[in-house]
């Protein structure tokens, strides 16, 4: 029988059956993923075959392969990453200006990470209804600068049920990762989109509840209109990639464009002379918030090398 991993916890793996049918199964075998030790091999939004044997329990024999996965690297001595979701089509980070505001260092390291996994991002700037003037000029501000950048962005308020129809039709028939800080208003607003999710939610705990409910593990919802949302409480971003230091300016996409001009090919855009991207800092043609992330994450390279004992 063929399924989808809809949610995983620990060693047992939710599986929906291509006719409807909610499974619990296990691993059979083992499962390697190519240079990976993952505390999960199986992960929430994969495509999966199932056996059932002689005394009705259900286990995982394939898994079909994968389109895209995103792991959270484990920052233990272990060193096993976790798969957060597998086959994602874009992710939707849901931030606040206020109540509690999101900084733009935490967005900005989010979307590198995300273009170096090619996952599309949107934003979706929650709690409209209690922001001020000065919150909604910022937060046109930040839609703005992303929106030019190539990050689509959504304003809504779950709680007043506002700009909850253009989130639909960007989810529709899509696989997206719902991610962003607790407290942004993730769970209100997938109660929104999903107006039976509690129902869901009992129905998926009734197939197997251990009572073992810990918030770290991912869970794959359907939406009425088509297409999934995959919930990741407790994980708020992608996790560190590994980024070499060359590398972190290819993932903010203006600064990688006019780095094409910078003096030197090496150029770190930090000091050096006839740098373009500093220039086009000073000119305002890159923000300096971006910059700032930027620099930032290159801050981080040089702490995880020394911390890795160079
Ligand atoms: P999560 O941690 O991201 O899942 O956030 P919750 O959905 O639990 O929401 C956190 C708090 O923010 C709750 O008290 C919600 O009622 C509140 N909240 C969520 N969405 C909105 C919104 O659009 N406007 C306002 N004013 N409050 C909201
Ligand atoms: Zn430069």
């Amino acid at each position: 029988m063929r399924g989808l991993v809809i949610r995983n916890t620990g060693s047992w793996y939710v599986v929906r059956t291509d006719d409807g049918q909610l499974v619990d199964s296990k691993i059979k075998g083992n499962f390697r993923l190519k240079g990976i030790r993952s505390t999960n091999p199986v992960a929430v939004g994969d495509f999966v075959q199932i056996t059932v044997n002689a005394e009705g329990t259900a286990f995982i024999t394939e898994i079909e392969d994968r389109k895209n996965y995103i792991i959270r690297k484990a920052s233990n001595l272990s060193k096993q990453s976790h798969i957060i979701a597998a086959n994602v089509d874009q992710a939707f980070l849901i931030v606040t200006v206020s109540h509690p505001e999101t900084s733009t260092t935490f967005i900005d390291r989010f979307l590198a990470s995300a273009e170096a996994y090619r996952v599309p991002v949107s934003l979706v700037f929650n709690k409209t209804d209690c922001y001020d003037a000065d919150d909604l000029r910022y937060m046109e501000g930040m839609m703005h600068l992303y929106t030019t950048i190539g990050y689509p962005c959504h304003a809504c308020s779950a709680l007043q049920s506002t700009g909850i129809g253009a989130l639909r039709e960007s989810l529709e028939k899509r696989t997206t990762l719902f991610s962003g800080h607790s407290g942004v208003g993730k769970s209100t607003l997938l109660n929104k989109l999903i107006p039976d999710l509690n129902l869901r939610t009992a129905e998926i705990s009734a197939a197997h509840d251990t009572g073992m409910h810990t918030t770290t593990f991912s869970e794959m919802f359907s939406l009425p209109g088509g297409g999934y949302v995959i919930d990741t409480p407790g994980i708020k971003g992608f996790g560190t990639f590994d980024f070499e230091k060359e590398e972190v300016a290819h993932y903010f996409r203006e600064i990688f464009q006019i780095s094409a001009d910078c003096k030197y090919n090496n150029c770190t855009h930090t000091h050096e002379p006839g740098c373009a991207v500093r220039r086009a800092v000073e000119e305002h043609l890159i923000s300096e918030s971006r910059y700032a992330s930027y620099l930032n994450m290159l801050e981080d390279q040089h702490e995880t090398k020394y911390r890795q004992g160079y």
